[in-house]
């Protein structure tokens, strides 16, 4: 192909084609921002997150400079290509309007179902964890799933001050919902205030590995407390990593999992079953320093969605 003097600079993830799908051409995955931060109980920025991880993924482009799309990328610490011939698209941003909480999740929860319709892994970029509970809501005909949270905390309080949908209720409306069988909870440390939470998570019967349990055991044994077959909903919350690793997130704290761990831990969750969405919350450019936020987020979903679609690809099957 000649080189031209230009080339087309889309500010999607990873440079994917922005379209829907109700053209009926299908995708393998459909990238969906949710700028939403009204969860947010301490420091607000999430909202901004969507752009920042497009931004960031921009390095890695879907197309190759001859145009060429879904080519994949060969990762030289994997020593194999990634992604082949798995399809992508941006399916933009869920339109968030002011002071309407409900709303905002309801168009979240339809946003995924229109993905779902279409055949395509809804990949969901946050936006604070509350976007979790809305997209969970559009599985309702398709489970039973089990939900996978990489977090700090465990999001599963009831209610406070009245609020029963912010990002640290989202677990607990989660474990309301029928067709979710269950939830695992992998790298927690966080401070928990009250004992009532506690009490229904043990109720509930919540599966949990700390960050310390992670670091002793190892990733791929920390995911074995993850019911093996089953179909995953994933969601990966940003402040699971070391506050030094990530510290563009909202509530951060040291201690937390490196990179390594958690590229690790989501490779042998999703080797133990099929996973049918995937989400990652909670990043915040406002806290960010030099992008290493938004660009280990990128990263986490080039190696989350490996790993969910590592069985399509020959090549991978070999390495
Ligand atoms: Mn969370
Ligand atoms: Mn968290």
């Amino acid at each position: 192909m000649t080189p031209t003097a230009r080339r087309p600079q889309y500010r999607t993830f990873f440079g994917a084609p922005p379209r829907d799908l109700s053209d009926g051409r299908p995708a393998d995955v459909a990238f969906l921002g949710v700028p939403f931060d009204l969860g947010t109980t301490l420091r607000p920025g999430a909202r901004f997150g969507p752009s920042a991880v497009r931004a960031a993924s921009a390095w890695s482009s879907y197309y190759t400079h001859d145009g060429n799309a879904a080519g994949g990328w060969y990762d030289l610490d994997l020593r194999r290509w990634i992604l082949r011939g798995v399809t992508m698209v941006d399916w933009g941003d869920v339109e968030i309007t002011p002071a309407d909480i409900t709303h905002n999740l309801d168009r979240t929860t339809v946003a995924v179902e229109e993905v779902l319709e279409a055949g395509s892994l809804p990949v969901l970029i946050g936006g604070d964890h509350a976007i979790t509970y809305p997209a969970l809501r559009a599985f309702a005909e398709r489970g039973p799933i089990h939900v996978v949270q990489f977090d700090t905390h465990q999001d599963f309080v009831d209610e406070r001050q009245g609020t029963r949908l912010g990002h640290g209720n989202v677990m607990r409306r989660a474990s309301e919902l029928p067709y979710v069988s269950g939830i695992s909870q992998i790298g927690l440390r966080g401070l928990q205030k009250y004992s009532e939470p506690l009490k229904a998570a043990d109720a509930y019967g919540l599966r949990t590995v700390s960050a310390s349990e992670v670091r002793m055991r190892g990733p791929e044994a920390a995911a074995n407390i993850v019911p093996p077959g089953a179909s995953y909903y994933l969601s990966v919350d940003i402040d699971v990593l070391d506050i030094a690793v990530a510290p563009g997130t909202g509530t951060p704290e040291p201690g937390g999992l490196s990179y390594a761990e958690l590229r690790d831990a989501i490779r042998a969750v999703a080797a133990r079953g099929h996973v049918v969405g995937l989400d990652l919350v909670e990043v915040s450019p406002p806290y960010d320093w030099a992008e290493i936020t938004s660009r280990t987020a990128a990263r986490l979903l080039l190696v989350a969605l490996d790993a969910v679609f590592r069985d399509r690809d020959p090549a991978a099957r070999q390495g």
